[in-house]
């Protein structure tokens, strides 16, 4: 999005727009997941995923170890000081590995590696060594496979940053967040610009072909003017991607975030003209605007996906690629194999439990009907290419998209209305405008979010 395009809000849109909503990583979203799906449901579905040889899956491993708690943070992390403390969980991983690999004697190709956290580099380059020749040892790697990695600056040296790359690693997602120490300082998360620099510009010289930066808006002590100063920052040291996530502030599901005092962050208004910034200097370094708050460089093949609406995305975020089955390792992790989600179980001890007993250690998922997966392509095409082809739909799933979506086009006629939304017929289309609350275009079409009992905090606020 140019700066040119960026469209005028007034605060009486936003306070109108800023509602609790999904950010739709899933459709049907996590929340939506149940026990009555466990480690039989999911070895049912990798069975059936075997009958596909040739189609490459996507791994992900969650590595949820930490060495301190950041105050903002919304994922599931294991806080400890000693870095051996993660040998017991890398012999459960590697077991899980084993065991998910005997349901899948035929299917090995991959095209998507993922270790994600917690801090993946957290471990030594000993255990990360194994842990990559256990996962090469029962699947084979494809010659274009995205082998990614997030890093935590902090954590990192640039001796590790060489040995990533050694191993096969060809992409790396930095947190960074913001570079204000009193933002720093408030979030306990103190990272000069200087280390996470050092670290970037090992990563360009080892020849990384994707360099990722993670920034958070809406953390306490963010305000326009130092914002821009860390967006500035970043423009400089020219990542080839940059997510600007909205702070999702859960304190009923992440308890830790109740040390952070509410008036010391951003109200609505405030926030979103941090977001505005974002727009506004990706927008004028040349970058191109991915779903809600991802950004790309011109040439990325994102940037060149997004002009032929193939954009498409899974739980390791935006992509080009067909990634077809995920399989997720590890606790918590998420899996989509087969039309079905499914997620492990949240506690290290009942992951370890589960693994000792040569389980599956799936705790609960939801296997999709075909009325979900038609909602999840629409949410989708509109999540990440802002467009959606009423006649492709019709094609793919064999209904008449304007009779069978007629209650959820008669709700987006108000975004329509408001400028949002334009419907031209055969094609869907989201302005610069409805960009900028994208949550709230994809809800109508979110079947489970009519039945929520509003009163009950479950989502973030969209804004
Ligand atoms: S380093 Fe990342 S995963 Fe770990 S506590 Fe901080 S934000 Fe969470």
């Amino acid at each position: 999005m140019s700066t040119q395009s960026l469209p005028h809000v007034t605060a009486e849109l936003l306070a109108r727009y800023d509602r609790p909503g999904p950010r739709y990583t899933s459709y049907p979203t996590a929340v939506e997941f149940h026990d009555n799906f466990g480690p039989d449901e999911e070895a049912a579905a990798l069975d059936r995923a075997n009958a596909h040889p040739d189609e490459p899956l996507s791994l992900y491993f969650h590595i949820p170890f930490c060495e301190s708690m950041c105050t903002f943070c919304g994922c599931s992390v294991v806080i400890r000081r000693d870095h051996e403390a993660a040998a017991p969980y890398l012999e459960r991983l590697v077991r899980e590995i084993e065991l998910v690999a005997n349901h899948l004697p035929d299917r090995r190709k991959v095209i998507q590696l993922h270790w994600g956290g917690g801090t993946p580099n957290f471990l030594s380059e000993k255990r990360m060594g194994e842990l990559f020749d256990t996962i090469t040892k029962h699947f084979t790697l494809l010659p274009d496979a995205e082998v990614a990695l997030e890093i935590d600056p902090r954590t990192a040296s640039p001796s590790q940053i060489d040995f990533l790359r050694g191993l096969g690693f060809n992409r790396v997602s930095m947190g960074i967040q913001d570079f204000t120490p009193e933002v720093q300082q408030a979030v306990n998360r103190i990272q000069p610009e200087s280390m996470t620099r050092a670290i970037f510009d090992r990563a360009r010289e080892r020849g990384f072909e994707s360099i990722n930066a993670d920034l958070i808006y809406g953390l306490p002590y963010q305000t326009e003017a130092t914002f821009q100063k860390t967006l500035d920052a970043v423009v400089d040291m020219g990542p080839d991607r940059v997510a600007v996530f909205s702070f999702a502030y859960v304190p009923w599901l992440k308890p830790h975030q109740r040390k952070i005092e509410p008036t010391t962050m951003p109200a609505t208004e405030a926030k979103f003209g941090l977001f505005i910034r974002a727009l506004e200097t990706f927008g004028a370094a040349g970058y191109q605007q991915i779903g809600m708050d991802h950004f790309a460089k011109p040439g990325d093949e994102l940037t060149r996906a997004l002009e032929r609406r193939k954009v498409g995305r899974n739980f390791q975020g935006y992509t080009v690629k067909e990634t077809g089955d995920l399989i997720g390792f590890g606790m918590t992790a998420i899996g989509d194999v087969q039309g079905s989600y499914s997620q492990n179980v949240k506690e290290l001890g009942e992951y370890f439990e589960a693994i000792d007993a040569g389980r599956l250690a799936t705790q609960r998922g939801i296997l999709l009907t075909d009325e979900d997966k038609a909602r999840r392509f629409v949410i989708t095409a509109l999540m990440c290419n802002f467009a959606v082809s009423p006649s492709e739909v019709n094609e793919r799933f064999h209904l008449d998209f304007r009779t069978h979506f007629a209650p959820e086009l008669a709700e987006l006629a108000a975004l329509v209305s408001e400028g949002m939304v334009e419907d031209q017929g055969d094609l869907i289309e989201v302005t610069p405008l409805g960009r900028l609350f994208i949550r709230n275009v994809a809800m109508p079409f979110d079947r489970y979010l009519r039945r929520k009992n509003p009163d009950k905090p479950v989502f973030s606020r969209t804004v």
